[in-house]
């Protein structure tokens, strides 16, 4: 049996920076709060929990002056604001997704209409929302778009983390409704370069498996992506949910994990591939 682990398996850039930053400032300044959960990985914010990095999931679960970390996927101006008031804060936001936030803001303030590709309910969309001062329309199907009233003039952005053959389906399908369009290319380089090993691997393997927690919507996306090429494809959070999965009698596994996944949980299902089969694990680079 032959392992194939995914180039770009894991946390990505955004996400080692903003747990880099929260390190940095539980060193400095004791006990920290995240406005949210740093990371959607239930088994890591348990362990960030125990270095004195705590979740905060709304302002009053935080003590007043405490220092408040805005995480990965930034917030909405408002919400800032509010927090700048009452914390010491220290802005994590990824560069890339500050990016989409002043794409949003600037094509609002020259009075174009913005359509945002992605999930209305995720932080990353809420917050930029905000900047848009909620005047934005979030459309998560790309056959949605198709029911848009013609309109002259329009931008669109994606969510940072969706896949870039969707985004590019959603972009087509809105030329047909509009006269002048905008297009930002605001998917980050480490989600494509994570779903493009990721697809490469599942069309070379007869079981893929892709870690990450069961609500988080890159690993979803990531998994959804190689479903599509490899039908044999299982979202598993732990390597304790390999009992259920019957990969004993496969010759070549894939493995692929969302951008929320730390190194150790993707270590445990490697090894216990191996301990289990005798597998040569082999790292795609
Ligand atoms: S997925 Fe991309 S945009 Fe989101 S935090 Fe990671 S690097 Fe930043």
């Amino acid at each position: 049996m032959e392992i194939f682990v995914a180039k770009e398996s894991g946390f990505c850039f955004g996400v080692r920076r903003a747990v880099k930053i929260a390190c940095e400032a539980r060193e400095k300044w004791g006990t920290v709060y995240t406005y949210g959960e740093l990371i959607h990985n239930k088994q890591y914010v348990e362990k960030l929990e125990q270095q004195g990095i705590r979740a905060a999931e709304s302002i009053e679960d935080i003590p007043e002056g405490a220092v408040v970390i805005i995480r990965s996927h930034g917030i909405s101006p408002q919400e800032e604001e509010k927090l700048r008031r009452r914390f010491k804060v220290i802005d994590a936001t990824c560069p890339y997704v500050k990016k989409s936030q002043k794409f949003a803001s600037r094509s609002v303030r020259g009075g174009t209409e913005l359509v945002i590709f992605g999930d209305r309910y995720h932080p990353e969309i809420r917050g930029i929302l905000g900047y848009t001062q909620g005047s934005g329309i979030v459309i998560s199907d790309p056959e949605e778009v198709l029911k848009l009233s013609y309109t002259p003039k329009r931008a669109v952005i994606s969510q940072t983390t969706n896949d870039l053959e969707d985004y590019k389906r959603f972009v087509g399908n809105l030329l047909e409704t509009t006269e002048k369009l905008t297009v930002y290319q605001t998917i980050c380089s480490s989600t494509i370069e994570k779903h493009r090993s990721a697809k490469d691997i599942a069309s070379r393997v007869d079981l893929m498996l892709v870690i990450g927690g069961k609500h988080s919507s890159n690993t979803r996306k990531l998994f959804k992506a190689c479903k599509n090429i490899q039908p044999n494809t299982y979202h598993i959070e732990t390597a304790k949910e390999l009992d259920l999965i019957e990969w004993e009698n496969c010759e070549r596994i894939g493995i692929t994990a969302g951008a929320s996944t730390p190194d150790f949980i993707i270590e445990e299902v490697v090894e216990k591939i191996k301990e289990g089969k005798n597998g040569r694990g082999k790292k795609e680079r």
